[in-house]
């Protein structure tokens, strides 16, 4: 996930792993030595690393490592790479250290590989993000109206309510920018995304309308969740 350089030969790692979630460790005279871990410590790579758990300050002991995937398709463009860094930067807010979750580790590994072309670059953060923010307990309410609680059967104009975190009905709230329109189609997509049955890999099956009006909707719910502006997103539009 990140790199640091520690005095004149060691580097900090910052990592993410399918069990223990993020977790920081030293890699000592990586720098000098580079046998122990050849080519392993750019960012964004997939890497099969030996570490020891915490040992000073809180820190791994990262013996060794292997290079498995560099997705070098993603070094090659700054619009992949800057995508790469957002799916980097919303993960470490949604899951910080002591917080794993296997499916998150997979979403970004295959959100990474994914990132093949920068047509792809939008669409590939617009499916990361939908499942990201559901993997970390921010599913958008897509079942009824989150005022007057009818059900949403999937027909008409349903209105996207960033207070809620859900839908609301047409009577009971008016589109607006800050309250978005949802066709049938946008939400039946995002209920997809959502439930991880949409993979990044499979991004050239959804309409291009569909996802440019999705991208707007959970940029909503995004910065209304996370109440901050996460830095690389500003980059990206
Ligand atoms: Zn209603």
């Amino acid at each position: 996930m990140r790199v640091k350089e520690l005095g004149e030969s060691d580097l900090i790692v910052t990592f993410f792993t399918p069990h223990r979630g993020l977790l920081k460790g030293v890699a000592k005279a990586a720098r000098r030595s580079r046998k122990r871990f050849v080519n392993c410590l750019d960012k964004f790579s997939l890497v099969s690393l030996e570490y020891t758990l915490k040992t000073e300050g809180g820190l791994c002991f990262l013996h060794s490592g292997k290079l498995i995937d560099g997705y070098p398709d993603l070094r090659s463009d700054f619009t992949l790479l800057s995508t790469a860094s957002y799916i980097i930067e919303l993960t470490e807010i949604l899951f910080p250290p002591g917080v794993s979750e296997p499916r998150m580790f997979n979403l970004v590994k295959e959100s990474l590989a994914s990132l093949t072309s920068a047509e792809r670059a939008a669409a590939v953060s617009t499916i990361f993000e939908a499942r990201a923010m559901t993997l970390g307990g921010y599913r958008v309410n897509l079942e009824k109206c989150s005022k007057c609680g009818r059900a949403y059967k999937g027909e008409g104009i349903a209105v996207f309510k960033p207070e809620k975190g859900g839908i609301t009905c047409l009577k009971c709230e008016q589109p607006s920018s800050l309250h978005p329109p949802m066709t049938p189609d946008a939400v039946s997509t995002l209920e997809m995304l959502q439930e991880g049955s949409f993979s990044a890999s499979e991004v050239d099956g959804i309409a291009d309308d569909v996802m440019k009006h999705l991208k707007a909707v959970l940029k909503l719910h995004r910065e209304y969740r996370l109440e901050q502006r996460l830095k690389t997103s500003k980059y990206l539009e």
